[in-house]
Order: C-alpha cells, then structure tokens, then sequence
C-alpha cells in the first residue's frame, strides 16, 4: 500500500514552476514584478534566444541582506504579505512567495543583491534547485537575477517553448506592459545584445506610449480620464475610426497590474461599436483603478486573469467613460469626423447619461454628430429574414419579436433526418442536420465577433505533412487560424504540429478539419482581406463540422431546436443556402390529394 508524503521542495518547487513558470516571459514577468516591489527607479532586462539560454534583470531597488536572499529562495517566503486579510488590499504585484524558489529550481539562477545597509553584497547560485554556494560579491545598492539554461532540468517543459522568435515577442510585450504600468521607472531591453527599447523616466503614459511604441501610434490616441465613486479610468484610446485587426492591442491594467479582463475588453468593444467599422478592434491602454478589495487577483496562477466583485458597474463606467470621451473627440473635428457619416438609429438604444452639471455649448452640439450608443445587435434577437421575397406565414412579425413561438407540433422524424412537425398552417419538414447547421454557425459567427474562442489542447498533437503550396498558404493564414481558436505550429519545412483545435471541435475530427481546411485554403476560401468575410467563411465550413446530431429525438429536444432556429438571424436557410425545412400548407395538401 502506498502511503502519504510531504513532497520534497525541490519537487514541490518544480510543480509550481509548471503553473507560474509557463515560458520564459513568465519569468521576466515575476523578476520585473520583483524589481517594482522593491521601488526600482531604473529595470534593465537582457535575453537571448528566446530567453531559454540566458535572462538578465538588474535592478537599483531595495536589494537584500545575505538573511532574506537566502530566504527569498525559500518557499513561500515573501515580504510582502503577512496574513490572508492583506490579500484584499495588496499594493505589490507579488504575494505567494512563490516565483524565486520556482524559478531556480528548473534553471541556473544566480542572484547578486545588496541592500542599502550593507558593505558588501550577496551571491547566491542555485543550479536546477540544487544549492551551490553564497558567498560575498561587489555590487551596487539592488539586485541583479541571471537565469540561465531555463527548463534544461525539465525537458517535458522544454519541449513546449515554441520558436524563439514566438517567445521573444513575449517577452517584449511583457516588458512594455510593465514599462507602460510604472512609466516613473526607467526601462531598457536588450535582446542578443540589441537595445528593443530604452526609456528614460517619463511623466505621463502618454510619453511612455510614445517611446515604446512610437510617435506614430500615439498620435492616433486620445487622452482619457474619468472618475466616479471609488473607480477611476485613464490612458490613451485609439481616436474614432483608429482600430486594429486583432484585439492584441487593448491593453488594460488594473490598479496597475496589466491584465487580461474580459469585462474591460467587451466594454471598451462595446464602446467602439460605431467608432470602428466591423471585425475592428479599439487600439487601447487603459487603467482602471479601484478598491484592491473590489478586486480578486487570486485567480489565476500568473495572476494575469481579475475578477471584479461587481462587473455590471465596471463595465457601465468604463462604456460610458470611453464613450464620453469619443464623443468629446468627434464634436471637435467637426462634421469631417469619421463618425459624422454614420448614421444615428437611435431606435430604442441606451443613450449614455448626460455628464454631471449642464452642457456647455459645445457638449450640446455634439450630441447630433456622434451616434447615440446602440448595444451590438445580438444574434439571438429573433429579426425577420432579410431576405427579398414573401416571408413565411410564420415568420416572426416585426411586433412580437419576444415571443415567435411558432406553434409547431412535433409528429415524428423519418430516416432519422427529417422531422415532421403538424402546423396550423399544415405541416412542415424541417431537415434536421440543415438546423442544427444554421445554429451553429450563427453561434461561431458570434463567439468569432467577439473574438471568445476558446480553444482546447490536444492530448496528443497532430503532425501533418504538407506540400510546398498549401505550406505556404497556411502560414499565410496562420495568425488568422490561431486567432480562432487553432493552436497550430510550424515545426520543419513543410510540417506543422496541430497543438489545440477549437472548443467545439471534436478532437478527433482535428486532423480532418484541417485537411477541409487546406481544400478551402486552395479553392481560394478564407483568404479574404476583408476579415469578416473570411470568418463568415470558417464559420460556414466550420459549421458542418461542430454539428453533433443527438441520438434521441424527444419532443422537447426538436422544440429546442426549432426555438433555436428561429432566434437565427436567417432561419430558413442552412449556412449553405439550402432550405431548412419545406412547408405545405392545408391548400396545398388539398390540391395535392384532390380534394
Ligand atoms: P513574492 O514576490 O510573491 O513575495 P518572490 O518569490 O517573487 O515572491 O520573491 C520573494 C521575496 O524576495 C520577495 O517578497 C522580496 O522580499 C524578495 N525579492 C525578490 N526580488 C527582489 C528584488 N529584485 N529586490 C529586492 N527584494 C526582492
Ligand atoms: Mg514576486
């Protein structure tokens, strides 16, 4: 029998590792995070391939004592909190004490630190979690972390780093966001002995975007800044009608903390609705700033994920804010703004409130040109079908969009497709698969829009083997497939790896979506500039694809399916064009049997 073990620290630290330690960036995410805590004034960060062969981070902050250097390397060691109450109003951007020791223990890490108190400094090297010596070193007043030959221990984790090239935009991207989370800081980085950046200390955001990311971009931007009872809102939005392809570029933080948000995303989205033209997404560095208790950041183990305590007022400040602030932005270009030729349909919308006090003249006037907030049309808002022609008599009227039930009775399926319903009107045949066909692609039209597709890993990933042509269209696509929710990588002239497909992708159809995939690929599908029409596209092939047609056909399963099909946008037709189901009406039965 076997029995219970405290897990050795070394192991316990490796394990730890694989949560917080994902790639390299991961650890200059927590050094940098380190370097702040300890009120750096000035961050330089070097790397080299990737970072897997070498991570410099040096730092003029507090530094340690040879005591605490040694104890930082510890276990949940940390400085930072003392008791589970100081989660809830943390300021630092550490508290699990759990970085260090994991890091040096898949790696060679030496630390050289020395405090303000002290004459000398401290060296301490650890080589894959195993202890080798500390001794004393010269060093200025900071800290100065090597981490070298990164996962060399750990060769399953190794193997899942992707190209250095991959991980070295990672890095970058995490060394921005901190250089533009604490713009007082100086940063520098070099990559293979290149400086990507330097900045000195700057006053505003502003100045920060501008060295890190170039005049160009933030010339695009507005200045934003806005407060309500205990949450305030700042940073730079693109200008209307500035917007990216992919959402890459809505950078948030909260309490300065960069972080992934979905509700700062959808609203910032949401906010854009008729600043951008559709597929667009808002260029965008935004700070939210609220009670840290208001806020969870323990949920995630890179603490990269908040969650809010209340979403629905988070989200309804920041809408209106950024709103506030576009409107503000096309009163002062005039009528040539880019929002002056859109059309105002003010048709039952949520206007946003008026601004506390009265409107100066100029708010008022602005109120005509920019369009009134109207919510994304959803796709489960029943509309008529659009297309010309009669309708059919059951089409949901204009009037009663609540409610279109449609008083179909279910009878009785047929060759395990067809579904005979009996209808006031007569009867109807809807062809099943053609339903459920439309469901879903109406359903990947909408998560491709807002850009939630979730992807799942594959257990065991794909190879597949290519031929020159449809190699190079792939890669031509790549980025698009991979914002889709295909974890799809190169690995060898002419062999990728499929390393994760869409959530509603069975994963066993991988390798043969792919293949109907490359067949689009060379018909010339997908290929389109125009992006929306490109994921019309996926979601037409993937469609045929995610529908899993359920054994059991009880009444209550072909109700949900016709209520579904009729919340479609385009309920009569499958994504292909093909008819859904075909209706006889008592006339037409009559004069078929004679009567
Ligand atoms: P945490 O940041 O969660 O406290 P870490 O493992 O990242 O845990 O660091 C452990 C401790 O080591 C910190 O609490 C801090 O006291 C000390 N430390 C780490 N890096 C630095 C640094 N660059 N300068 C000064 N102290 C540091
Ligand atoms: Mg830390």
């Amino acid at each position: 029998m076997s029995s219970i073990r405290i897990l050795p620290d070394r192991v316990a630290n490796q394990i730890a590792a694989g949560e917080v330690i994902e790639r390299p960036a991961a650890v200059v995410k927590e050094l940098v995070e380190n370097s702040l805590d300890a009120g750096a004034t000035r961050i330089e960060v070097e790397f080299r391939n990737g970072g897997r062969a070498y991570i410099r981070v040096e730092d003029n902050g507090t530094g340690m004592g040879r005591d605490d250097a040694l104890l930082s390397l510890e276990r949940h060691a940390t400085s930072k909190i003392a008791e589970a109450a100081d989660l809830d109003r943390l300021a630092t951007f550490g508290f699990r004490g759990e970085a260090l020791p994991s890091i040096a223990s898949v790696a060679r890490f030496e630390m050289q630190t020395r405090s303000a108190g002290d004459d000398a400094g401290t060296e301490v090297l650890v080589n894959g979690g195993k202890f080798v010596h500390v001794r004393d070193c010269g060093r200025p007043v900071g800290t100065r972390l090597v981490v070298a030959n990164l996962f060399n221990s750990v060769p399953a984790r190794r193997k899942f780093l992707k190209s250095d090239a991959t991980e070295s935009a990672h890095i970058i991207h995490c060394v921005r966001l901190y250089a533009l989370a604490c713009p007082q800081a100086a940063f520098t980085l070099i990559e293979d002995g290149r400086a990507i950046f330097r900045s000195p200390e700057c006053t505003t955001t502003a100045e920060r975007v501008a060295e890190i990311f170039g005049r160009q971009i933030s010339e695009s931007l507005l200045v934003m800044e806005a407060a309500e009872a205990g949450l305030r809102l700042d940073g730079l939005i693109g200008r209307p009608g500035v917007g990216r392809a992919t959402r890459h570029e809505m950078i948030t933080f909260v309490n300065r903390r960069p972080v992934d948000s979905r509700t700062l995303s959808y609203a910032l989205i949401e906010s854009y609705h008729d600043a951008l033209p559709k597929g667009r997404y808002p260029l965008a560095f935004l700070f939210l700033d609220i009670d840290p208790a208001a806020v969870d950041v323990n949920v995630h183990p890179a603490k990269r994920e908040v969650r809010f305590r209340n979403e629905v007022q988070i989200r309804a400040f920041v809408i209106r804010s950024v709103l506030d602030r576009l409107r503000e932005s096309a009163a002062l270009a005039g009528p040539e703004s880019a929002l002056a030729g859109n059309p105002a349909a003010p048709t039952g919308s949520i206007a946003p409130p008026a601004r506390e006090g009265a409107p100066g003249p100029a708010e008022s006037r602005l109120a005509a040109p920019f369009p009134v907030y109207r919510p994304p049309v959803r796709f489960e808002q029943p509309v008529a079908p659009a297309s010309p022609g009669a309708p059919p008599s059951f089409a949901p009227a204009p009037g009663e969009q609540k409610k279109p039930r449609i008083n179909w009775r279910f009878v009785g399926l047929a060759h395990g497709v067809y579904a005979l319903f009996e209808t006031d009107a007569g009867l109807v045949l809807l062809d099943r698969r053609a339903a459920h066909e439309r469901v879903w692609y109406e359903r990947l039209r909408r998560q491709f829009l807002s850009g939630q597709v979730g992807s799942q890993r594959l257990l065991l990933p794909v190879p597949v083997e290519l031929d020159a042509i449809t190699t190079a269209l792939l890669l031509d696509r790549l980025a698009f497939l991979q914002g889709h929710g295909f974890e799809i990588s190169e690995f060898g002239r002419n062999f990728f790896r499929v390393e994760g497909v869409p959530e509603w992708m069975d994963p066993a159809d991988a390798e043969s979506f792919l293949r109907d995939l490359l067949g689009a690929l060379r018909e010339g599908l997908l290929m389109a500039k125009d992006l929306d029409l490109a994921r019309d596209e996926l979601a037409r092939l993937a469609s045929t694809r995610a529908v899993r047609m359920p054994d059991g056909t009880s009444p209550e399963e072909m109700d949900a399916l016709v209520t579904q099909l009729f919340a479609c946008q385009q309920p009569l037709t499958n994504p292909g064009g093909r008819p859904t189901f075909i209706e006889l009406s008592h006339g037409e039965l009559a004069r078929r049997f004679q009567k």
